[in-house]
Parts: structure tokens; sequence; C-alpha cells
């Protein structure tokens, strides 16, 4: 029994059922022994006959058996309750078990620390996210090590572990020790004993990161949308000086005939004009939302239709153009935008590329989708600009306008495609446009 540590109220109500058993049987023998005695007193001979002898001795075996079989008794209830005691052991390590599944199933991290602020456990998820690896453990750690990404969520614990108070729904950031920064969703809480005593904290914390991304990339959306709604407005102000200005420009063209100095004057603020004129055209493509005119096309025939239009520029730098087509590629798209969309990748590689220029234009289908590879041994992308090629106005050219990309992408975007590129500084630049393949005959 002390092995098996049962209480002292149990072995107290054993010795307690014991005595009431002993004391309820000396009754008993008593009471026969009475009755006995009463029987012989109106019976005295029959007494003699009846072997009075006899009936005393089989009283007390009565009480002896009794009593070992009470004894057996109360053996058969230790046993039975032993066996209670280990099925309830069993019950709570399922309940543990349990507990524990919960916590390791959890997407949310749970930590806890004990009153000193020494971590006491984290779980699976807690770990992923504060990016602990499996093979070294944090628990026992302190919360200066363990936090240590994020002196907003030491802060938090400090407030908890003194003013004995919850603090919920902060927001704030932790660094991992790779560098990279998350953004958590975090409550924080006293751990309370059975007596109600704090004995340490929970911080129950989300990852929130995506969803701040989304919210930044809907922020910025939304900044642009309002940006561009403002600036088309301007841009067509522009458009409308501009074309005075090309006006008056032309009718001094026609006055400084026998003036060289002065033609050459007008001349350049035409030039000015007309690029200033195209890259509000651009502007206003690319503030104006999508509306698609689509049809069945052919890429090969949009990327010959580009070439077309680009000829003089690839022609002006000696520039060699390979076009690789094995079918046709039909896709289903609005041919003019699609049209620009290839246009623009394609400007983009002759302006990349100097004097050896190499440009190799492949038709490809892959995992159900027609794709053009436009390959070229330019001056490539540094790491650092590859992050903002696709953002509005940003150009490393002179004359750049920046918005090439963006409005490409808008417009392979709207018809369901994707626009990857891939470059190494100083080797060239890959980029990949993939379209949904359509049947339908061109
Ligand atoms: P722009 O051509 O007016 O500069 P884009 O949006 O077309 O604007 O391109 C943005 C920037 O992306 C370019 O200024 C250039 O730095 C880079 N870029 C795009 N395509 C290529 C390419 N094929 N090779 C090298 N750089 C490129
Ligand atoms: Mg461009």
């Amino acid at each position: 029994m002390d092995s098996l540590n049962q209480p002292d109220l149990f072995k107290a109500t054993l010795w307690l059922i014991a005595l009431v058993f002993f004391i309820f049987f000396l009754f008993i023998y008593g009471f026969r022994k009475i009755r006995q005695g009463v029987k012989d007193a109106f019976n005295p001979d029959g007494a003699m006959e009846s072997g009075k002898v006899t009936e005393s001795d089989s009283d007390m075996a009565f009480v002896f058996n009794t009593f070992q079989n009470t004894l057996k008794d109360i053996s058969d209830r230790k046993h039975e309750l032993i066996r209670m005691h280990r099925d309830a052991e069993e019950r709570i390590r399922q309940v543990e078990r349990y507990n524990q599944c919960i916590l390791e199933s959890m997407v949310s991290g749970v930590i806890t620390f004990d009153r000193e602020g020494d971590l006491t456990s984290m779980n699976l998820a807690a770990a992923e996210i504060l990016g602990w690896t499996k093979d070294v453990s944090p628990v026992g750690k302190s919360f200066e090590d363990v936090l240590d990404g994020s002196d907003h969520m030491k802060e938090i614990l400090n407030k908890v572990l003194e003013e004995n108070r919850k603090i919920l729904r902060e927001e704030t950031t932790f660094t991992m020790q790779n560098g990279d920064r998350r953004w958590l969703g975090v409550n924080a809480s006293p751990l309370k004993g059975d007596d109600g005593e704090m004995i340490g904290t929970t911080i129950v914390f989300t990852d929130l990161t995506e969803v701040k991304e989304l919210q930044r990339q809907v922020e910025l959306k939304n900044r642009l949308a309002d940006l561009g709604k403002m600036s088309a407005g301007i841009a067509h102000e522009f458009r409308n000086s501009l074309g005075a200005i090309l006006g008056y420009a032309r009718l001094a063209e026609r006055q400084a005939v026998d003036n060289g100095i002065l033609r050459d004057s007008v001349e350049g603020i035409m030039t000015e004009v007309k690029n200033f004129d195209a890259m509000l055209t651009d502007f206003l493509n690319f503030a104006r939302p999508v509306e698609l005119n689509r049809e069945a096309c052919s890429l090969s025939d949009l990327v010959k239709e580009s070439l077309d239009v680009l000829s003089e520029e690839t022609g002006k730098r000696g520039a060699k153009v390979e076009t690789i087509f094995e079918n046709a590629f039909p896709v289903f798209a609005d041919h003019i935008q699609m049209r620009q969309a290839l246009t623009n990748l394609i400007k983009n590689a002759l302006e990349a590329v100097g004097d050896q220029g190499e440009i190799r234009i492949q038709g490809k289908r892959i995992a159900g989708r027609s794709e053009l590879w436009i390959h070229d041994n330019g001056c490539g992308i540094s790491m650092e600009n590859h992050k903002k090629i696709f953002e509005p106005f940003f150009t490393t050219k002179r004359e750049g306008t920046g918005l090439g990309l963006a409005i490409t992408q808008k417009t392979i975007l709207s018809h369901q495609g994707s626009l990857t590129i891939r470059s190494e500084q100083g080797e060239g630049t890959l980029v990949i446009v993939s379209l949904p393949i359509h049947n339908a005959p061109v």
C-alpha cells in the first residue's frame, strides 16, 4: 500500500470497516449466547441433551470464519481500489496526452514561462514561428533569450509578470536569427495554479506576416489607384497643352525654312513633345482599367507583328533576332493589348543588348500552357533592381518611362497569364510569358 501511496483516509476506512464487522460479530455471538442461556433456563434437561458445549464451539468457529471472511472481503476491496486508482491514473495520462495533441496541432504558437521568466513549454507552432529547430530545446531558457527577436514581446511578458494582468490583441514584429522579420498578433496572460496564485505566464501568438503583406499590397493598390485617377486627369490636360505646343512648333517650322538654327531648335522641340506624348500614352494605358476585347490569335503572329513595329530599332542597333516556333501557339487574347505587351518586352531586350546583341524568341508548350521565352544576352538586371522592375516609373534608362513592365504585367495577368523574369547582371535576361492554351482555330 505504501508503495502505491494510498491515502491515509483509505487506510483508516479499511480499519474502521474491520472494527465495525468485528463488533457486529461479537454482538451476534453475545446475542446467541444469551438466547441459548434463556433456552437453557426454560429447558434445563434439554440443555444437556442438546449438547451445550458443542454449540458454544461452533459459535466460536462461526465468529472466526465470519471475521476471516470479512478480512478477505476487505482485502478484495483493497485490490479493487488499487485497480480503480490505476485506472484513474491512466485516465489522467490520457487526458494529458490529449491536451498535448491539441497544443501540438494548434496553428497558434503557445509558450509558457514560470514566475522567474524561464521557459516551461513551447508548442510546435511556436517553435516554427520563432525559428527553433527540433534538435535544440529552449525549455529552461530565460525569456530574454527566447524572445530575443522582439523587445515589445519582452515588455509584454514583464508587464504580465509584474502587474498580474492580461494583455490582449497586441501586434508586434519578431526578428529571427536569419534576419527575417515576422508580424505577430500576441495575447499574454498570467498562468494561475489551483489556489488562484500566479505561477507563471502564457503567451499565445499568431503569425500575421502574410496578412500584413496582403494588407500592405491592398493599401499600395488603393494608393496607386487614387494616384492613377488623379494623374490620368492631369495627363489629359498635359496632352491638350502638348497638342497646342506641337501645333505652334509646326507653324514655327514652316517659318524657319531659311533659318537652319531655328529649324533645328524647332525639330528638337517637336521630338521632345512627341516623346512626352508617347510617355503620357503609356501612362494613360497603365492608369486605365483593363477592358479586354478577346479573340483567338497566335503567339507567333503577335511576335511577328511586334518585330515589324520594332524593325527600325532592331536595324539601328544591329541586333540579331531569332524566332523559333514549332506551331502557332494559339491563345485567346486582346490582339492590340497583347501585341503591345510583347512589343514592350522585346523592346526591353533590344535596349539591353550591345553591339553583339542576340535575342532568341521561342514558343513552348509547357504543362498545358502556351509560353513565350524571350532570351537576350544583354546587360542583365541586378538583384537590387530586380525587386523594383514591375513598379510603375522604375527605370534605369535615361529616356525610359518605367511603365513598360508595369503595363505588360497588368495585361498578361488580366489574360490569366503570368510574367516571369530571370536575370543575372552581365549575363543576360530570360523573360517568360505563360498563357492558357486556346484550342479554337485561329
Ligand atoms: P523602361 O523600359 O521604360 O525603363 P520598363 O518597365 O520596361 O521601363 O523596364 C523597367 C526596368 O527593368 C528597365 O529600366 C530595366 O532596368 C529593367 N529591364 C527590363 N527588361 C530588361 C532586360 N531585358 N534586360 C535588362 N534590364 C531590363
Ligand atoms: Mg521598357
